[in-house]
């Protein structure tokens, strides 16, 4: 039996494994996919690394400050750019001064943070919890090869919509909990990856952009420029808006449901975007919490210890996911005490 078990390896569930394991607690991380990092995601595509999910790191607070120059020293995360353009129906705006600030991304794309952070961590890969269940003392939890594992105490880092299936019906003596869990909506995403001809002339005023108020397009990224030692051609990332994800998200083909991106972009920036040498689509059905609980993260001790942590308890991004995983840490240990 292990002391916790942690569902799931993005960055909430790999840092508060990290932190249980120095506090000397006997932790494991059951994950679904085959690699780490959930939506801090990098597929390996043309010889090269593309951000299909989280496109870079930016800094708020002094403890995640001190965890990116810790991965700055170990050369796994550089400055990538300050300069994120605004495009709206205004055109193409530089930013602000106060908008300058740096944003982090990796040379070998971002789950590399992942895997720096899942050394020496058992992890169980390829393997889903379907169900929960316990008795007086332990959790049981069901994977999809229909095995049990046996726990003092859960940590779940799942997207809140996919914890609910799970865990409502052993939590009916916690109804506050499940309530705000119940509260939290999530997004969807379309992210396409594009590769082009190297004879086309590409950007060198910016690195990225937001896209205000367009119904398509949410985000543009130069992909490439994050290593550009490395890239043979230019790569660029689009990001749809949730409404037109929303719409997109249950047609069947996944170039259909892509192609508008591209268009659009083509329509927005410049006509030879709409045309990539070759691109691949990604959806993301829970990408982004529409609103964030505004708490690090969510503890009970009834029935047993359970702790659900993740980016959509204190905020939308990398660095909450990171505060939530460190907090979710810390109430294990005191659930644990109890
Ligand atoms: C398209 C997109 C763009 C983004 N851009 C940025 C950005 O530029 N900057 C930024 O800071 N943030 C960005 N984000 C948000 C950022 O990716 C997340 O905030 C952060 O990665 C969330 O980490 P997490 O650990 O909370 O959750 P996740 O990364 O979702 O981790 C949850 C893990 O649980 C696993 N899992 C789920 N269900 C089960 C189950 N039943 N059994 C076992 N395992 C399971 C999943 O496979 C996943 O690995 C973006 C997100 C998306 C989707």
């Amino acid at each position: 039996m292990k002391d916790v078990i942690v569902i799931g390896a993005g960055m909430a569930g790999l840092t508060c494994a990290q932190q249980l394991k120095q506090a000397g607690i006997d932790v494991t991380i059951v994950e679904k996919s085959a690699g780490v990092g959930g939506r801090m995601a990098t597929r390996r595509l043309q010889g090269t690394w593309v951000d299909h999910g989280a496109q870079l790191l930016s800094v708020k607070s002094d403890g995640f400050g001190r965890f990116i120059r810790k991965l700055q020293e170990k050369g796994i995360v550089h400055e990538w750019t300050r300069n994120v353009y605004q495009l709206s129906a205004s055109g193409l705006l530089p930013p602000e001064a106060d908008a300058r600030h740096p944003r982090y991304c990796c040379s070998l794309g971002m789950t590399a943070i992942a895997k720096y952070l899942a050394n020496e961590i058992p992890i169980i890969n390829n393997t889903r919890i379907i169900g929960v269940s316990h008795n007086d003392t332990k959790w049981q939890l069901v994977n999809d090869r229909q095995e049990v594992l046996e726990t003092s105490a859960i940590i779940s880092t799942i997207p809140a919509p996919q914890f609910l299936p799970l865990f409502e019906e052993v939590l009916t003596l916690a109804p506050s909990f499940l309530q705000a869990v119940q509260s939290v909506k999530f997004a969807p995403s379309v992210t396409i990856m594009a590769g082009y001809n190297t004879s086309h002339s590409v950007p060198l005023e910016w690195q990225a952009i937001k896209c205000v108020n367009d119904p398509i397009l949410d985000w543009i990224s130069y992909d490439s420029s994050k290593h550009p030692d490395k890239a043979t051609q230019p790569v660029f990332v689009y990001q749809s808006s949730a409404e037109f994800a929303k719409q997109s998200m249950e047609e069947p083909d996944l170039e259909i449901a892509g192609k508008p991106l591209l268009n659009q972009v083509g329509r927005l920036l410049a006509k030879w975007l709409s045309s990539p040498e070759w691109w691949q689509v990604h959806r993301w059905r829970y990408a982004l919490a529409e609103e964030s609980l505004g708490v690090s993260c969510l503890s009970t001790a009834i029935p047993l210890a359970l702790v659900c942590a993740g980016d959509w308890c204190a905020g939308k991004n990398i660095e909450a996911a990171y505060h939530s995983g460190v907090a979710a840490a810390e109430s294990a240990i005191e659930l644990l005490k109890a």
